[in-house]
């Protein structure tokens, strides 16, 4: 007869993962450390978590205990994303971090005083602490990010506008702060379509989308709500401010330049703004949203309508 088989179960509830340094960050050791001693600490530290955010977070404070600076700054194109740290400074170290050919980002520490050569053996060393960590944490957010954007335009798919619309509504509601939101409905869309081809179709609607991610500072809150239209969520956004944004997108799509297939052509959006009431559900604020958008469209098209 076989023993009863064991199972042993670590309940990794959050004080203990408070205590084993995840969830608030660490508190500071004491610096200065030896480049050793601080890679062997910071490649513990920066396995606890996924979030790019936290990681290169956690790896400019750690890095500061060897080498001084003022702020350190991270793009990845591919991913869409940007993060800055810290302060500006006159002079920089760039790096293009890469593992096995494939691009995980540019890096830049900055700070007031010129770097030298032992500084730059440092960071450098430390840099390799990152890799791992940083590429888990771009892969991960590859995954999640396909499963809730859309495709062709990068923007966020329905599955991500319900989810995200239902946490803002509670947000609001939670802190008291105006949410609104901008319906946008790209005008005689299907003109392009007949002229130039639903394939020069795509590259516009590519190309709208990226005019409207480069209007706003949240580019996680446009979603691509139907086939031409977006909604986008402007969280602590009173019906005034929104009104702005919908009106500087509205000027920005019509400003910017696009080409069906090589040829020039101007587009215009109309837009439709709700602002959240008390007691108000989802499905009704994006009801009058849409409502406003219908009668901009009746008024004229190019235009902004506000919910009543
Ligand atoms: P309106 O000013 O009233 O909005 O006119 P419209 O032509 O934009 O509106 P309508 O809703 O009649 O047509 C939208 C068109 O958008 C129809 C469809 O061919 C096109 N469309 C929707 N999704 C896509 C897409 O993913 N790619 C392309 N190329 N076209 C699309
Ligand atoms: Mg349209
Ligand atoms: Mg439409």
């Amino acid at each position: 007869m076989k023993p009863p088989s064991q199972t042993h179960a670590i309940d990794f509830d959050s004080a203990k993962l408070q205590r084993l340094g995840f969830g608030q960050l660490p508190p500071l050791l004491e610096r200065p450390a030896s480049l050793a001693q601080l890679r062997q600490q910071m490649s513990l530290q920066l396995q606890t978590s996924l979030e790019p955010q936290r990681i290169l977070g956690l790896f400019f404070r750690e890095a500061q205990r060897l080498v001084p600076l003022d702020a350190l700054s991270y793009v990845h194109q591919a991913s869409d994303l940007r993060l800055e740290f810290g302060t500006r400074g006159h002079h920089s170290l760039s790096y293009s971090l890469s593992h096995e050919g494939e691009q995980m980002g540019e890096l830049v520490f900055r700070r007031n005083q010129r770097f030298n050569d032992k500084e730059q053996g440092d960071l450098e060393s430390l840099l390799s602490s990152l890799l791992y960590p940083m590429r888990n944490a771009l892969l991960y957010r590859a995954a999640t990010q396909s499963a809730l954007r859309d495709p062709l335009t990068g923007a966020g798919n329905r599955i991500a506008m319900e989810q995200t619309l239902q946490r803002e509504i509670d947000m609001s509601r939670r802190h008291q702060q105006p949410l609104s939101v901008l319906m946008l409905d790209i005008d005689h869309f299907k003109r392009v379509n007949d002229s130039h081809g639903h394939s020069a179709g795509d590259d516009v609607l590519k190309a709208i989308a990226a005019t409207i991610k480069a209007q706003l500072r949240n580019v996680d809150m446009v979603f691509r709500y139907g086939g031409e239209e977006f909604l986008v969520l402007l969280s602590n956004t009173s019906r005034e401010a929104a009104a702005m944004v919908g009106e500087r997108l509205r000027y920005a799509t019509q400003a910017a330049e696009y080409y069906a297939d090589g040829q020039l052509i101007e587009l215009t959006v109309s837009l439709g703004c709700s602002t959240l009431l008390p007691g108000e559900s989802a499905d009704s604020l994006l009801r009058r949203a849409d409502s406003a958008l219908y009668v901009a469209k009746r008024e004229g098209r190019n235009r902004l309508a506000m919910a009543g």
